[in-house]
């Protein structure tokens, strides 16, 4: 599943080709994919004939600012794709199910086996209305967050983004000790964190030497503070290399190009090798259905 480091690096390439770029026309060949608007009609009328003012991201959605005021949210849920194509005439891919042409005549198309992800497009709120917003991202000083759950009222629920909202060690610990629930599963909820999943809570945990079981509430002071540290330090390498491309999934960039950041996964799919420290074999183990990978030794 696309994370935080897969939708950035997605959002690096759309910034640089969309933005002033006018959409033509939206074909939507598979319904579900637009399923919260209530026909496909509705969400082509709102896109078509609008240009493209920004390109965002909050956790793992991507956010499409318009001229009119209005965001096109997509979220690529377990497999969905953005690829951009020169023109009509390249070869669409199994399982497109969303096609952008813009007026130049390139297309933007979204792609996505399992259909889980989807995309919308949000109307601001009227002025002054009031709009609920996480508890956890409220603790922000700073960034773009705020403004973009104020303007997006579906996303106001999501925690704190990494770089998309500034809070320093010291809000994170009292978010860690307010939580009595294994490090992991906290690091991990889209309500407390937004944009980490399950490769970069197994990095971030296995680079700040902490195994994912521990209470959230247990950390030391210096604890947090390496943690608070490592997932940013883990977010920030693993966009430089565009992102995690796993054997089994497919994640590429809107140019069609993988990333490599698997290559320095030093837990994440490593089930049975020596520990890059230590040399003790990497576990895993299954929490709420989901493998964790971590070293018994290096992390406590
Ligand atoms: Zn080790």
């Amino acid at each position: 599943m696309p994370e935080l480091p897969e939708v950035e690096t997605v959002r690096i390439v759309l910034a640089r080709d969309l933005i002033g770029k006018k959409i033509k026309t939206v074909a939507v060949t598979n319904g579900r994919a637009v399923r919260r608007h209530k026909s496909a009609k509705d969400f082509r009328t709102l896109l078509e004939g609008h240009s493209i003012k920004s390109v965002q991201r909050l956790g793992k959605n991507l956010i499409v600012g318009l001229e009119s005021g209005n965001h096109l949210v997509i979220h690529l849920g377990m497999s969905g794709q953005l690829l951009h194509a020169k023109s009509a005439k390249e070869v669409k891919p199994k399982h497109t199910h969303v096609v952008f042409t813009f007026a130049q005549g390139d297309e933007l198309r979204y792609v996505d086996p399992r259909t889980f992800g989807e995309l919308y497009v949000s109307v601001p709120p009227p002025e002054g209305a009031e709009v609920e917003i996480s508890k956890f991202a409220r603790l922000s000083i700073g960034g773009e967050g705020l403004l973009l759950r104020r303007q997006i009222p579906e996303l106001a629920h999501l925690g704190v983004d990494p770089f998309e909202d500034q809070i320093g060690w010291d809000r994170f610990a009292a978010i860690l000790r307010s939580r009595s629930t294994p490090l992991k599963l906290v690091i991990t909820d889209q309500d407390i964190i937004a944009g980490i999943g399950n490769i970069y809570a197994d990095e971030s945990l296995y680079a700040s030497g902490l195994r994912y079981d521990r209470p959230a509430e247990s950390l030391s002071t210096i604890e947090i503070r390496r943690l608070h540290r490592s997932i940013a330090e883990i977010l920030t390498e693993a966009i430089k290399y565009g992102g995690s491309t796993l054997d089994d999934e497919q994640f590429v960039n809107p140019d069609g190009k993988p990333g490599t950041f698997q290559q320095y996964h030093q837990v994440y799919n490593r089930e049975g090798l020596p520990c890059y420290q230590c040399r003790t074999l990497i576990q895993r183990v299954v929490l709420r259905q989901r493998s964790t990978f971590f070293c018994e030794k290096c992390q406590s």
